[in-house]
């Protein structure tokens, strides 16, 4: 295969909001990509994997730097790249075949040929069978098969995924991966090159050539793994784990000072932190078993071990870095002695050690500041969720606020009242007297 260049990002930066309220979602990205291969970007949520996809194919524009498309910059939609999302959007009132004609017509292939034509695509994804059937009638793992014979339709010279199969359950996950590279890499795809977005490091390595492991605050490049295994890759070979290893520790990286770690309150200068959503029975189970464990140990065994899948297992790690139980090397996790003491904790004091640290955190405290200075020590979510938002994009905003809502109920620095939707300061820390 020749190498020609197809994509180059120059010196990207992406910023959301304005004035004090302004948000670095990406910072001094490159990155090139040329024909033939395979590119991975991985990080944890929130280090602006999406939002690079969504500059490179043209959906929003780069604040500074240039998206460069067979060097000519990218001004509006790339035509020549096409993106499929987590979860596919095919029109319900549409076969199969008609969902994928529909992509060809976009195309303007003539209407004699968009029949036999996506019937060779449903054909490719291994559909065929179901070309009369509706979307409703398929499961998860068929609907994304559909998508991706839509997407491959518009013959994208850069095919671009973002998490193509996180929104499946494990089995189709891994039969569509193994389906996907056999596609590849016999080369009857239109498609040049591919760019999946990932935050699963096992998927990442079982398919791609190279990996661009991405850090947050702001989303940057933190390393690049050129992997030159052969496929089908081998998850039990040496090599493949020690990929996983290195890999690992690019991800998690090194703890950061504690006043960058925890970031600031919404609404003020500097950058709010989100809190990682993952549960307090999470950390407890692994801080359990890292206490069992003590002294520095390898991340990559702990999500076998805890039966998490790798972006809980981050997110947990992140969970516990940011309440100081635990520290993060490269590669490697430890217990600290407060970590200690809440494994080692009876019921009420693992929630007493867990509310007094995570009062200190800039969300949680300032979902605390405003319930105190509420009428009653009540207030609407939707109050929070409106704050946020300047902030973040409204998924975010409303995980913000489960994970805040989760971890105060726990530490009883706050309740919810479901009927009313109504968050409340906790008995505990409320002011004697109401
Ligand atoms: P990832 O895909 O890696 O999880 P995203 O690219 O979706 O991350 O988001 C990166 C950061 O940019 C997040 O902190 C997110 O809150 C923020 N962000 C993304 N889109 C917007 C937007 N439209 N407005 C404001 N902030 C945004
Ligand atoms: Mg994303």
């Amino acid at each position: 295969m020749t190498n020609e260049v197809l994509l180059r990002v120059e010196n990207v930066t992406r910023i959301f909001g304005r004035g004090d309220r302004k948000f670095t979602a990406v910072e001094g990205i490159n990155l090139e990509i040329r024909t033939g291969e395979f590119v991975a970007l991985l990080g944890p949520s929130g280090c602006g994997k999406s939002t690079l996809l969504r500059m490179i194919t043209g959906l929003i524009a780069p604040t500074s730097g240039v998206v460069y498309y067979r060097g000519r910059p990218v001004r509006s939609v790339n035509p020549y790249a096409t993106m499929v999302f987590q979860t596919f959007a095919l029109f319900p009132w549409l076969t199969v075949r008609d969902n994928v004609s529909l992509a060809l017509e976009a195309r303007g292939v003539p209407t004699a040929e968009r029949q036999p034509q996506a019937e060779k695509l449903i054909d490719l994804v291994g559909m065929d069978g179901f070309e009369s059937a509706y979307p409703r009638e398929l499961s998860g793992g068929m609907r994304q098969k559909v998508g991706f014979a839509r997407a491959l339709a518009v013959e994208p010279e850069l095919l671009c995924l973002d998490e193509p199969f996180s929104a499946l359950d494990v089995l189709s996950a891994e039969a569509l991966r193994g389906e996907l590279m056999e596609l590849w890499n016999s080369g009857v795809l239109p498609t040049r090159a591919i760019l999946m977005v990932s935050h699963n490091i096992d998927e990442a390595l079982f398919m791609a050539d190279r990996i661009v492991v991405m850090g947050k605050e702001p989303g940057h490049i933190a390393a690049v793994f050129p992997i030159d295994l052969p496929h089908p890759r081998n998850r039990k070979a040496p090599a493949f784990e020690a990929f996983i290893d290195r890999i690992y520790g690019a991800i998690a990286g090194r703890t950061e000072p504690e006043a960058k770690e925890i970031g600031t309150a919404p609404g003020v200068a500097g950058i709010t932190r989100i809190l990682p959503p993952s549960s307090v029975e999470a950390l407890a189970g692994m801080l359990e078993h890292l206490n069992a464990n003590r002294s520095p140990y390898d991340i990559y065994k702990l999500d076998t071990e805890l039966g998490l899948d790798m972006a809980d297992l981050v997110r947990t790690i992140e969970m516990s870095e940011m309440l100081g139980f635990a520290k993060v090397g490269s590669g490697d996790i430890e217990i600290t002695p407060l970590g200690q003491a809440f494994a080692e904790a009876s019921i009420l004091a693992r929630k007493e050690i867990f509310a007094g640290r995570a009062k200190r955190l800039p969300m949680v405290d300032w979902t605390m500041q405003m319930l105190r200075a509420a009428p009653d020590y009540r207030l609407p979510w939707r109050v929070f969720y409106t704050a946020l938002l300047p902030e973040f994009p409204d998924d975010v905003a409303t995980r913000q606020l489960d994970t805040v809502i989760d971890w105060g109920r726990y530490a009883e620095l706050l309740d919810y009242d479901d009927r009313n939707e109504t968050l409340r300061l906790g008995e505990a820390v409320t002011p004697p007297g109401v």
